[in-house]
């Protein structure tokens, strides 16, 4: 497959590339690794005038900052988080999810950023449209959707499988944005639109610059699951991600966040199951008891051959082990 014709630009400073971002105003895409962006134009999914690469603009190291929350550079590759002692040592789940991305290469050429600007998925989105699924699907400004054919224009349900946003939801932390008009920042959870068709609530002139993981409270465990057909170089069938802080008695649950990805348009905070751990003691039957709040919570899109009742099921268990592992964490952390 050979690509469209466009520009390229590469900026030497962050201010320069949304300087840019600003002038193109739509007709411009940031490059980062590729990784995602790249089969997409091949896909004729998107076709940019112009790419801002930032291949030219060196992320600075992760950094505890003096609040004692983590800083991590949008820019940094996934390769890099993953080896990363600060990152192991203050964000474990972190350097987990990145580990938990496609395959070596991936994440060697892969960004944080690029992570979580990722395109949503569906089997008849991703793929070129000029010799299959030819008649284009809402998505593309077309009159259909394949899978669900009942849906209206306004509804996509393909699926945001980024393995990284939804570890970031369960540590609650933000997104630094950056645009000519300045910085803001905002939770990880207000970065998505919840909508197929235009999953991040991004302006095209924005980037994003920086993410800040908050210091866990004391007696806080965490833990991470990725189901996949293969075990591995392959997106999630669901995701998972939870962190448990225990109550100074070490015994009730002071409050855990838990947050399902890959299975809509969004990763999903499943906040009936957070309500049935907080303030209780979470034993076995409390722990299966807000696994199966979950499922039924975030409601899983059928997606890629899975089916609903699959994807409930397999939250089900894999959230209840999650959640186990996390509190066996939560008990062996220094409170
Ligand atoms: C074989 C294969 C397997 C994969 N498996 C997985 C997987 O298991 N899990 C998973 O999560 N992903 C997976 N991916 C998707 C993708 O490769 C990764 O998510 C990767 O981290 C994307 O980062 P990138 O830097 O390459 O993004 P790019 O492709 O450069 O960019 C992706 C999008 O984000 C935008 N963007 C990039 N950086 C920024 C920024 N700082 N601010 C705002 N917008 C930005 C780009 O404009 C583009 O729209 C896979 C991809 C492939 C090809």
């Amino acid at each position: 497959m050979i690509l469209f014709d466009f520009e390229l630009e590469r900026p030497d400073t962050a201010a320069d590339a949304v300087a840019l971002l600003g002038r193109l105003r739509g007709d411009a895409r940031l490059l980062a690794g590729g990784t995602d962006l790249m089969p997409n134009m091949r896909a004729e999914l998107v076709k940019p005038g112009v790419l801002v690469s930032l291949g030219a603009i060196a992320p600075e190291a992760p950094a505890t900052l003096p609040d004692g929350s983590l800083r991590v550079d949008a820019f940094s590759r996934l390769a890099d988080l993953e080896r990363s002692g600060v990152v192991h040592a203050r964000a474990p789940m972190l350097a987990e999810s990145a580990r938990a991305v496609g395959g070596n290469q991936v994440r060697e050429m892969g960004t944080l950023g690029g992570n979580l600007c990722q395109e949503s998925r569906c089997l008849y989105f991703n793929q070129r449209h000029d010799y299959q699924f030819a008649a284009r699907c809402y998505k593309l400004g077309g009159e259909r959707c394949y899978p669900f054919p009942t849906n209206k224009r306004d509804t996509c349900w393909s699926v945001y499988m980024s393995d990284v946003a939804p570890a970031l939801v369960a540590l609650g932390a933000d997104v630094e944005i950056l645009s000519e008009a300045g910085g803001r920042r905002i939770p990880v959870e207000e970065l998505f639109t919840g909508s197929g068709l235009a999953p991040l609530a991004l302006d095209g002139a924005e980037l994003i610059r920086a993410a800040i993981v908050p210091a866990p409270a004391p007696r806080t465990g965490w833990a991470f699951h990725k189901s996949t057909v293969r075990g591995g170089l392959e997106f999630g069938m669901a995701v998972i991600a939870v962190t448990l802080a225990l109550a100074d008695d070490g015994k009730t649950c002071a409050g855990a966040r838990i947050a399902v990805g890959a299975v809509r348009e969004r990763p999903v905070r499943a906040s009936a199951a957070e309500r049935v751990l907080a303030g209780a003691v979470p034993e076995d039957a409390r722990l299966a008891e807000a696994a199966a709040a979950a499922a039924k919570e975030v409601n899983p899109l059928p997606h890629h051959g899975f089916t609903k009742r699959y994807l409930m099921d397999n939250i089900r268990v894999h959230l209840r082990r999650t959640l186990a592992r996390a509190l066996e964490r939560a008990r062996g952390a220094r409170g």
